[in-house]
């Protein structure tokens, strides 16, 4: 098991304890856990990820060959290949929606 699945597998005891004639799994020290280790260890995570998918600003060539100065990703724009992948690039929107923010 990854530690993602072992994050997901922590936090899906917080919506047991609706059932008040079973005993809860989720103690204080799950709840301690999921705030002090795993929500960290997801933040880092998330912000791995936005790192790479910065934005930047600089003239390039679009995929048609015009150079412009554009506001692209410099993660999946590839300026060898003259691709230019402009910012928000897909990634950083998928992040942006599953935090509940406009993309
Ligand atoms: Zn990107």
């Amino acid at each position: 098991m990854g530690r993602l699945d072992e994050i997901k597998a922590q936090a899906a005891y917080t919506g047991t304890n609706l059932n008040e004639y079973e005993p809860s799994p989720f103690t204080i020290d799950t709840a301690r856990d999921l705030l002090m280790l795993d929500v960290p260890a997801l933040v880092a995570a998330v912000e791995a990820v936005l790192e790479l998918h910065a934005l930047g600003i600089g003239d390039l060539f679009t995929a048609e060959g015009i150079e412009a100065r554009l506001a692209h990703c410099v993660e999946c724009t590839q300026v060898e290949h003259k691709f230019v992948v402009r910012y928000p690039c897909p990634t950083v929107t998928a992040i942006r929606t599953a935090l509940g923010e406009e993309p």
